[in-house]
């Protein structure tokens, strides 16, 4: 409160300064043990230093959860701590009277949407943002959320409807193995990470009970398939597969006990998810039974053997390249579990069809070695892409309830957080571009909360000068020119893509964007967005192909003659018409960044209808060791996920919320004619601002004190006081 001027940021993140060293010993109530703070806005004064080291203290103390105003910060204990998500707990928190009296929990956040969603007056839907980075904790996270639902949401009716309910939450739980199965797999970051982006809603009834459950997933990394970066691991499902087939299966589906496939680097490390049961008995609970299952773990060992099939070079560009000799057999085995001719397969791989002249005559160019394992990869990546989507869909018939059968949800988000590597790429793009979607909503929905309890305080306020990130968001995906529009528009017109021309066309049309601009000293063609987690290096060589990615029409007829049910399932002959070579050219491109724009607003529309809640999870240390706290790597973090941010705008506000008696005791003497007390409940602005928005009410006994009283003592103090 004391130098805040209106819409000037004050704070310590902008000036320069570095943070990690800044004196915490500032001002009033420096001497309360930071440990013992649940929420980052009470730490005086608010600064990165000081909510680092609140975090850090916290942290060593097996305190893992901090309120951070409206959000919560989880840091992952990198340890088990089966105290923190037994169902006694869960139970706890759900009968508490007052749940802001409790220790900060993921399960507050839990019980306080579903309260919300209770709320008789105006039940809101209610959804709850789950973000960091890879390793961070979010899967965990959601998982332990649902968990928590699938035990409160327990219906107290009739025998009948309870067994229906158990089972409905046991499937909806069920999703998580064999989502994770088949879209986890083990990186540097994360032995089990999550590959794609995921948003689930739980449906719940009038009585409160979870009636059903509907999934909805973004960008499956499905390039996994067919390259995995060195020390990573496939998706887990292939390794469950070669693992725990059975001797019949292993007969069946050609996986000899140690046989080596090229698809499959690093599997003499056995992890928890390799379990081939787990994921067995979680789809069979989801209606996936034996015989579907079998046909899915068949198509996969097909693609496994496929990816041994490499190719030796050809005499000439006139002559077909041949598979090499080991890999003949290969071929023929993935043609067999795959169920289309042997031939076939392996003169899709080899030969490029082209319809060229008037009459739009079909030519035959023999693909180069390269170009025959591209087209290998294609297969293999279409074919895991469309599966993973139609899993998708058949969980979600097994979960979800028609419309009338719930009146509310809860929606869980669970997103790949901001990412900056040496190198990026598209992938990187979409996501950034969704973190700022998201950053732009939680920035507008935390600046209501703020003007919301200044209001409520009778503090007058503007936020004149905040910057949103509204520019950089125009850059990627505004009209009528945008990064993602100018990349469409290379696919659209299928030019021969060069780089430095779309650097240049980039360049000339957003030139005006303060968020662009670009490393000139690199030789890579690229530009370089900032974004509001910080400046990020993309590399425009690859951008386009990837974003067509495109899937030669001949691989997808090879795929329609299948005569396995599954890929005729994956492949309906319907869509012959659209990937019939002559007609290809007429097809309208649905590109990777529009098919992803397209559900990003979707998603945010539903996000917007809904009361939001955050959960920023936090990797103490980039090891996955218990007990180490990296500073460093907390504070980038932190940044990323926009804590910072949120206590920047504290910051910028009132960043000093001091109870008014403990004030009035230090400085009352100041003033010669102070006033009598009042009584010790008062209070100024206080802990937390955000009781609003978690919609709780302020207490009569937090209303505002009168604000010439607290002028006139601070016209009194010293002014280093004052601007401390
Ligand atoms: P993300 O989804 O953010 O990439 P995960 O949720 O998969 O990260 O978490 C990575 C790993 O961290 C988990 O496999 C688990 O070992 C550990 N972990 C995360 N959260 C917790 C927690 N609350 N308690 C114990 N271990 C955790
Ligand atoms: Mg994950």
């Amino acid at each position: 409160m004391l130098h805040q001027v209106n819409g000037q940021k004050t704070d310590s993140f902008s000036n320069g300064s570095d943070p990690l060293r800044e004196d915490l010993h500032v001002f009033l109530e420096s001497e309360v043990q930071l440990a013992e703070l649940d929420d980052l806005t009470k730490v005086n004064p608010v600064t990165p230093a000081t909510v680092l080291r609140c975090l850090q203290e916290r942290y060593h103390g097996d305190i893992f959860y901090t309120n951070a105003g409206c959000t919560l910060v989880a840091l992952n204990p990198f340890k088990p701590v089966p105290y923190l998500y037994c169902p006694e707990l869960m139970k706890d928190y759900h009968v508490a009277p007052q749940l802001q009296k409790l220790k900060p929990h993921i399960f507050t956040v839990g019980e306080q949407t579903y309260r919300n969603v209770k709320s008789l007056l105006e039940p809101v839907n209610q959804s709850i943002i789950v973000s960091g980075e890879s390793g961070a904790g979010k899967t965990w996270t959601s998982r332990c959320l649902m968990k928590f639902y699938a035990t409160v949401a327990n219906p107290s009716a009739s025998q009948e409807s309870h067994e229906t309910v158990e089972r409905i939450e046991k499937r909806v739980l069920d999703s998580n193995p064999v989502m994770e199965a088949f879209g986890n797999a083990c990186t540097l970051r994360n032995s089990n990470s999550s590959r794609f982006g995921k948003y689930i809603q739980l449906q719940l009834n009038r009585a409160q009970q979870m009636t059903g459950a509907s999934i909805q997933t973004y960008l499956l990394e499905k390039t996994r398939v067919a390259y995995q970066a060195p020390l990573e691991r496939n998706f887990h499902i292939f390794y469950q597969i070669a693992k725990g087939a059975s001797s019949r299966e292993r007969l069946e589906w050609h996986l000899p006990e140690g046989a080596a496939f090229y698809w499959l680097p690093n599997s003499e490390r056995t992890l928890e998810e390799d379990c081939f049961e787990v994921t067995r008995d979680a789809m069979l609970h989801l209606g996936i039974d034996h015989s579907m299952q079998n046909n899915i773990f068949k198509v996969l060992a097909g693609l496994l053997h496929l990816g041994n099939v490499h190719f030796a070079d050809s005499e000439d560009e006139s002559q077909v390249c041949q598979p090499q000799e080991d890999a003949k057999c290969c071929v023929a085995t993935a043609a067999s579990l795959l169920q289309i001719p042997h031939e076939e397969l392996l003169d899709t791989l080899q030969v490029r069809r082209i319809s060229a002249g008037k009459q739009r005559q079909v030519f035959r160019k023999p693909c180069s070695r390269a170009e025959c394992e591209t087209r290998r990869d294609c297969l293999a990546k279409a074919t895991y892409g469309r599966l993973f989507d139609w899993l998708v869909s058949v969980i979600n018939g097994s979960i979800c309830t028609e419309p009338s059968s719930w009146t509310n949800f809860i929606g869980l988000l669970d997103v790949y957080g901001f990412e900056c590597f040496p190198n990026n790429n598209l992938e990187q793009l979409c996501i950034n571009y969704a973190n700022e979607k998201l950053q732009q909503h939680f920035v507008a929905h935390y600046l209501r909360a703020q003007q919301e309890e200044y209001a409520a305080e009778g503090l007058e306020w503007s936020f004149i000068s905040y910057q949103d990130n509204q520019s950089c968001l125009d850059l990627i995906e505004g009209n009528p020119v945008s990064i993602c529009s100018l990349i469409n528009e290379e696919c659209r017109l299928n030019r021969l893509s060069n780089s430095i021309q779309l650097q240049t066309r980039i360049e000339k049309a957003l030139s005006s964007n303060a968020s662009l601009s670009r490393n000139k000293l690199s030789k890579e063609p690229n530009f370089i967005i900032s974004h509001y987690a910080g400046p990020v290096q993309y590399q425009i060589e690859g951008m386009v192909e990837k974003n067509k990615d495109p899937v030669p029409p001949e691989l997808t007829q090879l795929l329609q003659h299948s005569q396995d049910s599954l890929l005729q399932k994956l492949f309906p002959s319907q869509e012959k018409e659209q990937n019939d070579p002559l007609s290809q050219s007429r097809a309208p491109v649905i590109t990777v960044v529009s098919k992803f724009k397209g559900s990003l607003e979707q998603l945010m529309q539903v996000l917007h209808s809904t009361t939001p809640h955050y959960i920023r999870c936090i990797k103490p240390n980039s090891q996955g060791q218990a007990k180490k706290f990296q500073t460093k790597e907390v504070l980038s973090q932190l940044e990323a996920c926009g804590i910072v941010e949120t206590v920047h705008i504290s910051a910028a506000g009132f960043p000093i919320r001091v109870s008014f008696q403990s004030f009035l005791e230090r400085y009352a003497l100041l003033r010669k004619s102070c006033p009598p007390q009042p009584s010790p409940s008062s209070r100024l602005p206080s802990s937390s601002p955000t009781r609003k928005a978690s919609g709780q009410q302020l207490t009569s006994e937090e209303d505002a004190m009168p604000q010439s009283l607290i002028r006139d003592i601070l016209l009194t103090l010293p002014h280093s006081v004052q601007t401390a």
